[in-house]
């Protein structure tokens, strides 16, 4: 998604809005996300604040991830504001460190912004329900099926350190 800044580059106080789609497809991908099925939908405002640009933006869409207990795929949708401080390439050296987004010329890219802070936005890992019961250790079933069987299964993990110790 490319946006031109000239109409305010110029113009402090002045504001453009934006709004459409970005594919981030595999890009984002880790270990737990699979991928985005379809562009996600980005809209938001820059506003020119004398010193630097503001960027806000809202994200939504969906995406495919894995369970982080059973390992099964599902979808989640995403609904999510963020915001960035721009800074033009000529003022850049002064503010160094700082967190800014550098740009150059009057366009700008968000693509590569957008998947940053949807990674961002990402829990560490994702479950397919608070209850999900997971894979057993033994014997790889998914356990949201039903028993496996595996005398383990119900043992409290407390416990299973003992009974460890007792089959010595
Ligand atoms: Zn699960
Ligand atoms: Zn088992």
């Amino acid at each position: 998604m490319l946006v031109s800044l000239s109409e305010i580059l110029k113009s402090e106080g002045g504001r453009i809005t934006f709004e459409d789609e970005v594919c981030i497809g595999q890009a984002g991908q880790t270990e737990d996300i699979i991928s985005f099925p379809e562009p996600v939908r980005v809209w938001g405002k820059i506003v020119n604040e004398g010193e630097v640009f503001r960027l806000t933006a809202s994200v939504s869409g969906g995406l495919l991830v894995r369970c982080g207990r059973c390992a099964r795929e599902f979808r989640r949708e995403i609904a999510f504001d963020f915001e960035e401080t721009l800074l033009p390439k000529e003022q850049a050296d002064e503010r160094e460190g700082d967190d800014v987004v550098v740009f150059t010329g009057s366009e700008l890219m968000l693509d590569e912004m957008v998947t940053a802070n949807i990674l961002l936005a990402m829990p560490i890992r994702y479950l397919c329900s608070e209850g999900c019961r997971g894979l057993c250790a033994e014997c790889g079933k998914d356990l949201n099926e039903g028993g496996c069987g595996c005398r383990h299964e119900k043992i409290d993990p407390r416990l299973a350190v003992l009974s460890k110790l007792n089959d010595k």
